[in-house]
């Protein structure tokens, strides 16, 4: 079997919801994770925000126009009115929901229930439309099995268990569908694997299940795979055909959008090939992500914003033992993880992504010495070949950043990858000046 998870884009209009029908019913057995339709979860954001702010009257009218723009899909969706009377119906079940949360206090979990409606909306959807053509397909709640624990880890052990007990209800569908992004937590609420979460549950479900029952997971967009550089703020990129678990995690960690940050690692643990294709262009074969792939110098750059830098300077520091051990304890006791770090012999400069308890931390690092902070600050990341037994250290990306303050550099750390960080305002004329000097040859 093989697990198909669909994008936004991917599910984005009548249309394309109907373009994914000959992609998922060629007759082998498949799981298809799908997102909500583009934009729905950013306008659910919204309107929790609203909710936050107690602006109530403002969260209400911006339900009622998606409710409205889902009824306008549902209009044109199905053929038959008995069909899309059922769609209206779950459209209005749903929305009734939000608006009933809307009158209650607000809470987090409440925001999150209401954040779940886009995924529980457009499976939905797409499990009427095969319906209605007669294609039979089973709905699998992903509330009835994805599970994340008190880390924000997946559960593992549970959602083996519990998606299998889904899956007994399989007569002769050949194509299981899902919600992606949505899960529950420790406490059994509705809570989510953060923004972009469905490439995430896609890799969680192959992983959960093993490589014996699941021997690829397809990630489609609205691109034909990874390309070297990112196509929003750079011309002349190209597709990377083969990347490994590794080089794939590093670009997607550091910011290659086209992968949640945390999504290559279920596929690693389990060694599951994950492909990415492009609903428009599904002969394209897109990019294959595995075990092994070939070295190349550079492969592909991917840059990550909202990133904040501290730097620690103590003369205390120099010749002395448990400096380190103290910094990193205030992160620990803040649950914060240190993505970059580099050190001197009385300083330490280091990165963080989460600024949740940035104010106590800070007051915890002035117990050690002088704390400096530098927000908006972007790490770029060039995946490439960087051996440690190779001669010439990246000399074309320092030449590339000639012009550009580089703030940090963190060389050695990973085989495939070089890390740099620059404040946020620099990032697009260096990730342009990168894709000169490493990519020429596409110029
Ligand atoms: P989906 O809604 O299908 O999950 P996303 O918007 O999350 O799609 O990811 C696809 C988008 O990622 C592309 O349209 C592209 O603009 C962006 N992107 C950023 N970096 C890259 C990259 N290195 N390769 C391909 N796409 C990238
Ligand atoms: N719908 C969610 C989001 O927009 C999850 C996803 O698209 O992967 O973040
Ligand atoms: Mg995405």
């Amino acid at each position: 079997m093989k697990v198909y998870k669909f994008g936004g884009t991917s599910v984005g209009s009548p249309d394309r919801f109907r373009d994914l029908i000959p992609l998922i019913s060629d007759g082998e057995l498949k799981i298809v994770v799908l997102s909500a339709m583009a934009g729905t979860t950013n306008s659910l954001v919204e309107i929790s925000g609203l909710f936050s702010s107690g602006d109530r009257e403002a969260a209400t009218l911006l339900t009622e126009q998606l409710r409205e723009r889902y009824h306008s899909v549902a209009g044109e969706l199905y053929s038959e009115t008995a069909w899309s009377e059922k769609a209206h119906n779950l459209i209005d079940e749903q929305f009734n929901f939000i608006t009933s949360l809307l009158s209650r206090d607000f809470s987090l979990h409440n925001e999150r229930r209401i954040l779940a409606r886009g995924e529980l909306i457009s499976t939905a959807l797409l499990h009427l439309l095969l319906s209605e053509r007669g294609i039979p397909s089973l709905l699998v709640p992903a509330l009835n099995f994805m599970r994340i624990d008190k880390d924000g880890e997946p559960d593992y052990f549970y959602i083996r268990e519990n998606l299998k007990r889904e899956l007994t209800a399989l007569k002769d569908e050949k194509i299981i569908i899902t919600q992606g992004f949505i899960c529950r937590n420790v406490n059994g609420e509705t809570d989510n694997l953060k923004r972009g979460g469905s490439d995430y549950s896609a890799t969680i479900i192959g992983a959960a299940l093993g490589p014996k029952e699941v021997q690829e997971v397809q990630i489609w967009t609205d691109i034909s795979g990874l390309h070297n550089n990112d196509p929003r703020y750079v011309e002349n990129t190209r597709v990377v055909r083969d990347l490994s678990f590794s080089e794939a995690a590093e670009l997607a960690f550091f910011g290659a959008k086209i992968l949640h940050p945390s999504s290559i690692n279920p596929a690693r643990m389990k060694n599951i090939p994950v492909r990415l294709k492009n609903t428009m262009e599904p002969e394209d074969e897109g990019t294959l992500i595995s075990a092994s792939s070939a070295l190349e110098d550079y492969k592909a750059i991917a840059a990550k914003d909202g990133v904040i830098a501290i730097r620690i300077r103590s003369d205390r520091m120099m010749m002395a033992y448990g400096f380190m051990r103290r910094i990193f304890e205030a992160f620990e006791s803040y649950r914060t993880p240190i993505d970059m770090i580099t050190t001197s012999e009385v300083s330490v400069s280091l990165t963080i992504d989460d600024a949740t308890y940035l104010d106590e931390i800070q007051r915890t690092l002035a117990s050690i010495g002088h704390v400096e902070i530098e927000r908006n600050q972007t790490i770029i990341c060039v995946v490439g070949d960087f051996r440690p037994d190779r001669v010439g250290s990246a000399p074309e990306i320092f030449e590339a950043l000639n012009e550009i303050p580089v703030k940090m550099i963190s060389y050695g750390g990973s085989e495939n990858s070089v890390s740099i960080l620059i404040n946020t305002g620099d990032k697009i004329p260096a990730l342009r000046e990168l894709s000169k000097k490493l990519f020429p040859e596409i110029q």
